[in-house]
């Protein structure tokens, strides 16, 4: 059995006042791979958002311990500082400011001291083995990248960090042919870099097909209906979500094109 790395008791969030998540429970063991799926709408990114300290949300119960500290009460810099790492699945567009000057601001935030020509080699290796085209670097960030290269800036940043938990959220839209390849290889390049520990955050199944993944959750209306081994995504593309949705638990009441 793994050390736990994430340990997520009853933790319950609202935004806008609205209540999204109800009394979750999520532990990750160090060097796990875990999925989290379930249908639009469920709450699965804004459990990404409460797990990174992202103000927009607020937490109304329920505890966060990352790497045996207790950092409910963290700001997301900390938890970032800590080896929490969240995929953006808006990227930013900062016009100006140069890829490469991005890069080395945020290795620098995390305190990792960098020599120039050090750095350069680095991200140069990195582009090379995320097939992104160096000139790319010195492109202004984000601005006109097409969606597979902002996945590549993000691969980028993942790798660049090392994070100890990477939560990536990977929603269906915008998550064409080319992206889909970059996010899957940057996964495998960060397990193999530094065995990260994952939650992928998927409906996307074969983006997954290169990963073990340990263990999978199923979220259904701001609850966890369901844990299991790597086969449960199997059930859940052959069958769907119907089953945990026709439970009768408390649920809003929707309408069938809503
Ligand atoms: P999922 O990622 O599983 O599709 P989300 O976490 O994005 O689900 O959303 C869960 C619910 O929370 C939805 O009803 C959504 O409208 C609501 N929600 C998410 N973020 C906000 C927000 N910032 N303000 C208000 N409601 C939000
Ligand atoms: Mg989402």
């Amino acid at each position: 059995m793994a050390l736990n790395l994430l340990v997520c008791q009853n933790l319950s969030a609202t935004a806008d006042e609205k209540p999204i998540l109800h009394q979750v429970d999520l532990t990750i063991g160090q060097g796990e791979v875990h999925v989290l799926m379930g249908p639009n709408g469920a709450g699965k990114s804004t459990l990404g958002h409460v797990l990174m300290g992202n103000p927009t949300y607020t937490m109304t119960g329920g505890s966060i311990e990352f790497d045996g500290t207790d950092i409910t009460e963290l700001a997301p810099d900390k938890r970032s500082q800590a080896g929490l790492f969240l995929s953006f699945q808006a990227p930013v567009e900062i016009p100006g400011v140069p890829l490469r000057s991005f890069l080395r601001a945020m290795v620098e935030a995390h305190g990792t001291k960098v020599k120039n020509k050090e750095f350069k080699r680095r991200i140069q290796e990195l582009a090379r083995e995320l097939d992104m085209d160096p000139a790319y670097l010195d492109r202004e960030l984000g601005v006109g990248f097409s969606g597979g290269e902002k996945k590549k800036v993000e691969m980028l940043q993942l790798l660049l960090l090392k994070p100890k938990l990477a939560i990536l959220d990977e929603t269906d839209s915008g998550l064409d042919v080319d992206a889909l390849s970059v996010v899957s290889r940057g996964m495998e390049l960060y397990r193999e870099s530094c065995e990260g520990t994952l939650l992928v955050i998927t409906h996307n199944t074969r983006i997954l097909e290169h990963l073990n993944v340990d263990r999978v959750h199923v979220m259904v209306a701001g609850r966890m209906a369901d844990e299991g081994p790597a086969s449960l995504i199997d059930e859940i593309d052959a069958q769907g979500f119907e089953r945990y949705e026709n439970e009768p638990a408390e649920q809003p009441a929707r309408s069938i094109d809503g």
